[in-house]
């Protein structure tokens, strides 16, 4: 399963080759690529028929040759189609995700590897909950899980003790809740070894220790647990299993948990205030509750280290634990990225000092970035390798950031955004496997030596380990095909990302024109450059000061941006989002700086929904045609000519 892929196209080839392989890669705008699709799905449906005549071939067909001639398969035919015809025409109101028209939120085209190995999938419908009814797609998860656990720098071969483990879930907010879920098991497990008396092991000295002890001193504490147990007789062996599995949080429950070990207070879980929303529920669905949520200030729209550090130092000094640190790479309103450099190098020191936490990046949007980073060979690339590529990216902060993740704990990376994948496909990483043993349904946390010994067999039953139950074979296989034709490189899988950044340097360079050329008209800005490939636009028209005039304006134009199932699809130019920039996620400083920047009166500024914040446009730079080099067409251009001539219009009623 591990044989390594042939790279289908030298690193630093040029241009064209590089077009020349995108043009393979999707269905296409146009849906250029339909015969090789529809060869493809034709092939397999062929052969999936193939396999199930082949199986037992004697045992004669069920259904009679004769049963398309009865009335009431007729019927029932003609059914079905009325209300395929039906769902079709309705389907023709969806988003054109495919078209360089849209910019609108974190979806695009579908890659052919991954779109062709899911609907071949689909028939024989594989259920990655375990090997029993999913032999086959069920492996290809757990190497998928390596295989990005490669692109993330995490240890991939699963004959080091300490590899990583990732797997597949619905999406990046269950993802989140499985990084919640593994940090407060490892959180809490030391404290159930010395409740539960286990002799012998380096335990830490009180329950407040044992509960700030951080997630790599906790997997050293399993370790020696586990070869602690193997030294008894199986009698004996389950006996203690049996203690420690009954002081645990997981048996216990938060309320009873806490109540026997009256020192600890409930940890609490760091993010930046940008962090998406599923942060905020998987809190609640873990019962930790809302409240142990403290969203920290950011600095230019990412995490400020200094109130990380400060918050870190409160914590200490008030005895208040925490459960992990979240650093965004690439946050879902404006695609910003946090220092995770700066956020490991704060659980180095906390952890030294007595407050130990997990650091969790949530990477859902920006994972797939990591391939620009990442060489052929493993290794990571030196931003000046990287910077011959670009006009500006990537920053030295940002850079920074995507080199420290390989020093992490956990990650969510989302294959349905920028893996250009079906949904519903998000992944959850870790770095270090042995802590999975905690989640494990079965309390297969103790010393099995058949299990421990063979990494693949392990999670082969992996429905143990995971929130969910029953789940699609079918997106284990789309994702993994697509990473073995396009390797999670950036001469290869890097492709993508690759033309997203330039679109990106493109789109801004076009909104400084843009700015001059609607001068004395309309005032438009870039509120703060972007980090990655997501872009947002202020505007307001010239001569107006009130900031609930502007942004009923921007709104005005936002609705001729976005889906309306009243009109048909055709009637729309363009598709972007919207988003708002507030106070609280800004700072003081820069919501001046932006403010003025328009001509808006900071007194304008209100306390109603419409009047506390900023609306703005939103752009999501991943489709991979956004410039034509075909035929000379810049769709970047296009979407601001529109805008020129659209602002026009609604400038006009507002600023009279
Ligand atoms: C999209 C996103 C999520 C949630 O992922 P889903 O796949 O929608 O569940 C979480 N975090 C970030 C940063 C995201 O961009």
């Amino acid at each position: 399963m591990t044989h390594p892929a042939q790279a289908p196209f030298p690193a630093g080839a040029d241009a064209e080759a590089e077009r020349r392989l995108l043009d393979a890669c999707f269905l296409g705008p146009y849906a250029e690529n339909d015969t090789l699709l529809e060869k493809l799905v034709v092939e397999f449906l062929r052969d999936h028929v193939h396999w199930r005549r082949n199986f037992h071939p004697e045992d004669p067909p069920a259904i009679p040759t004769r049963a398309a001639q009865h009335p009431q398969y007729q019927a029932f035919e003609a059914r079905m189609r009325r209300e395929l015809h039906r769902l079709s025409a309705a389907l023709k109101h969806s988003v054109p995700f495919h078209s360089p028209r849209y910019i609108g939120h974190m979806a695009s085209d579908l890659l052919l590897p991954g779109l062709a190995a899911q609907i071949l999938t689909l028939p024989y419908n594989p259920n990655n909950v375990s090997e029993d009814a999913a032999p086959v797609t069920v492996q290809l998860e757990v190497q998928v899980g390596l295989q990005l656990a490669r692109m993330l720098g995490y240890p991939d071969d699963p004959a080091r003790p300490d590899c990583a483990f990732g797997h597949l879930t619905s999406g990046g907010t269950l993802a989140n809740y499985q990084a919640l879920r593994l940090a407060l098991a490892l959180k809490a497990f030391p404290v159930a070894l010395i409740a539960a008396g286990v002799p012998d092991l380096e335990l830490p000295a009180d329950d407040a220790q044992a509960f700030n002890l951080g997630p790599a001193g906790g997997i050293v504490l399993l370790e020696q647990w586990r070869r602690w147990l193997g030294q008894h007789p199986p009698a004996e062996q389950a006996r203690w299993r049996e203690r420690v599995a009954q002081a645990r949080i997981e048996q216990l429950g938060l309320v009873e948990f806490f109540r026997r070990h009256p020192t600890l207070r409930v940890p609490q879980v760091l993010a930046p205030i940008t962090a998406h929303y599923s942060w905020s529920k998987g809190l609640k669905m873990l019962g930790l509750g809302r409240a142990q949520l403290a969203l920290l200030p950011t600095r230019d729209m990412r995490l400020d280290p200094d109130a990380l550090e400060e918050t870190l130092e409160t914590c200490r000094r008030d005895g208040q634990p925490v459960l992990m640190a979240v650093a965004v790479l690439g946050s879902t309103e404006y695609g910003t990225i946090d220092p995770v450099d700066a956020v490991v190098a704060a659980r180095e020191r906390s952890t030294a000092r007595g407050l130990g936490f997990s650091v969790h990046v949530d990477a859902a949007w920006g994972g797939y970035l990591t391939a620009l980073f990442r060489a052929p060979d493993g290794g990571l690339r030196s931003r000046e390798d990287m910077r011959r590529e670009y006009q500006t990216f990537p920053q030295p902060e940002v850079h920074a950031a995507f080199a420290a993740l390989a020093d992490t704990d956990s990650v969510t990376v989302d294959p349905h955004k920028l893996g250009y994948l079906p949904y519903g496909a998000g992944a959850f990483i870790c770095r270090d496997h042995r802590a999975m043993e905690l989640l494990s349904e079965q309390a297969d946390y103790v010393f099995h030596p058949e299990a421990q010994d063979d990494y693949l067999s392990r999670y082969r039953q992996l429905g143990q380990f995971i929130p969910e139950g029953s789940k699609p074979g079918a997106a284990a296989a789309a994702v993994y095909v697509t990473h073995r034709v396009l390797p999670l490189d950036h001469a290869n899988f890097g492709l993508m990302p690759r033309q997203t950044v330039l679109a990106t340097e493109a789109f801004l360079a076009r909104a400084r024109r843009f700015a001059d050329d609607m001068a004395g008209r309309v005032t438009a800005m870039v509120p703060f450059p972007p980090d990655s490939n997501l872009v947002c636009l202020a505007l307001n028209p010239q001569g107006n000061r009130g900031l609930a005039q502007a942004n009923a304006f921007v709104r005005r134009l936002h609705d001729q941006l976005r889906c309306d199932t009243r009109q048909p699809l055709q009637v729309k130019q363009f598709f972007a989002s919207m988003t708002t920039l507030r106070h609280s996620v800004v700072g003081e400083a820069q919501m001046q700086r932006i403010l003025a920047g328009l001509g808006i009166d900071p007194a304008t500024i209100g306390h109603t929904d419409d009047t506390d914040r900023v609306v703005i446009l939103r752009h999501t730079l991943m489709n991979p045609y956004l410039i034509d080099h075909e035929n000379g067409i810049s769709y970047i251009d296009r979407y601001f000519d529109y805008l020129a001539t659209h602002l026009h219009a609604l400038a006009g009623g507002v600023a009279a």
